[in-house]
């Protein structure tokens, strides 16, 4: 047993089953012995890689993404660059390397890093000093200073915790986590009489699977045997921190970039996962010694950001963002007079973050930002011109 599993045993024995959203927390956060408060979790030694940590690229398109962003803000000086969860500060690193084309958008900027982990606190601090001349760290997105703002998080909302809700055939229940008849933690199930607001009632659609103008991609959640019995899943906690992103954005100029895997059109389907040096386990198995997350409900958060204001654009896949920005005109140039060892790892990676059976299709970028402002990579009208093209001189619009 780990020392976190016996922590959560000591608890469950005392105060009764906890919640799904409990457990997660716990796993990923407990001040003792959550997984990104004692772990080290990236990278081919670690548990799992995330896209910051396959190239360079990742991060330096972004940062490209955040230039054009910022000039079509007006290019504000100061203005509040901020990522959420920035693991190893990889990411913000290259981004700014990469923006440094515009000295004033790097002077300008307010380095703010919302982090939990005091250990990744020191991490980033370390790789990223050079970087920015101003740095600062926050709990939480609420302590974001006001004014203008580009914000970005990823694999940031994967980690916040979930709820999970069943309908069995006596009504609503919720997935908690309790103790098998061993003592061994294991999932079961509470009535719940009162069905959470918003929650879907047995039979009807789910009100969150469909809603106006929003993209709703072709694929769905993925499947588990669990899937028998149909898991809804609810992050109230997502909802709320993407809500206070939008806000902000809704009442000063900006725009916010979320990246992550999970689904364009909900399912029901339990998402919950563990990913333990770079496979999957049983998340009840190790807490505290895996990473603990859940596929990310994008059609909630767009949703959320419509509500607080902030325009959501239509969903792309990872692979289509990254190529929009220029992913293969990086990857040549990267290339250029180098040996076949080091063209054929650049290829790579660009199979790795971009390719439909990697991180291509099942990662997914929202975009949100205040009213009027037109996005690099989602608001260019240069798609509509390539069909206009292709439609040649009998084309509609000529
Ligand atoms: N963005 C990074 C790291 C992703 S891992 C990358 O792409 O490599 C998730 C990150 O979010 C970690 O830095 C973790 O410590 C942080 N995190 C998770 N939950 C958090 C919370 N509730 N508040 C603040 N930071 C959190």
């Amino acid at each position: 047993m780990t020392p976190l599993a016996e922590k959560l045993t000591a608890r469950i024995r005392a105060n009764g089953p906890i919640t799904v959203a409990d457990y997660m927390a716990a796993c990923l956060g407990d001040p003792e012995y959550g997984y990104y408060v004692r772990r080290e979790p990236f990278g081919r030694g670690g548990d799992f890689i995330t896209a910051p940590e396959v190239s360079q690229m990742f991060g330096e398109l972004i940062g490209a993404w955040c230039v054009a962003t910022w000039e079509a803000m007006g290019a504000p000086a100061p203005f509040v660059l901020a990522e959420l969860g920035p693991g190893r500060g990889t990411l913000m690193a290259d981004l700014l390397r990469a923006a440094r084309i515009r000295p004033r958008f790097v002077d300008g900027a307010r380095v703010h890093l919302v982090e939990m982990s005091p250990r990744l606190r020191d991490v980033q601090r370390v790789q990223l000093t050079q970087s920015a001349e101003r740095l600062a760290w926050v709990d939480r997105v609420e302590d974001l200073p006001p004014g203008p703002m580009i914000l970005v998080a990823n694999e940031f909302f994967d980690a916040l915790p979930i709820r999970q809700f069943v309908r069995t055939p006596d009504g609503w229940a919720e997935r908690m986590v309790g103790l098998a008849q061993d003592g061994a933690l294991a999932f079961g199930l509470r009535p719940t009489h009162q069905p959470l607001p918003n929650q879907p009632l047995p039979n009807q659609p789910l009100p969150h699977l469909s809603f106006a103008g929003y993209h709703t991609g072709d694929e769905a959640a993925p499947t588990s045997p669990q899937d028998r019995v149909p898991v809804i899943e609810v992050s109230p906690t997502r909802t709320a921190v993407l809500h206070t992103v939008a806000e902000r954005l809704a009442n000063a100029s900006g725009a916010a970039l979320v990246i992550d895997y999970g689904y364009a059109a909900p399912a029901h389907g339990d998402t919950l996962q563990a990913i333990r040096h770079h496979h999957y386990d049983d998340p009840l198995a190790a807490p505290g010694e895996a990473d603990v997350t859940a596929h990310v409900d994008f059609g909630a958060l767009g949703q959320a950001a419509r509500a607080a204001g902030a325009a959501p654009r239509l969903l792309l896949n990872q692979g289509e963002f990254l190529y929009r920005l220029g992913l293969a005109e990086r990857a040549s140039e990267l290339s250029r007079e180098k040996g076949p060892e080091t063209r054929s790892a650049i290829a790579a990676a660009v199979e790795r973050l971009a390719g439909p059976a990697a991180m291509g299709k099942l990662f997914k970028v929202l975009a949100l930002s205040s009213p009027g402002l037109a996005l690099p990579a989602f608001d260019d009208k240069s798609d509509e011109q390539e069909a206009r093209r292709a439609a040649g001189p009998t084309g509609k619009d000529g």
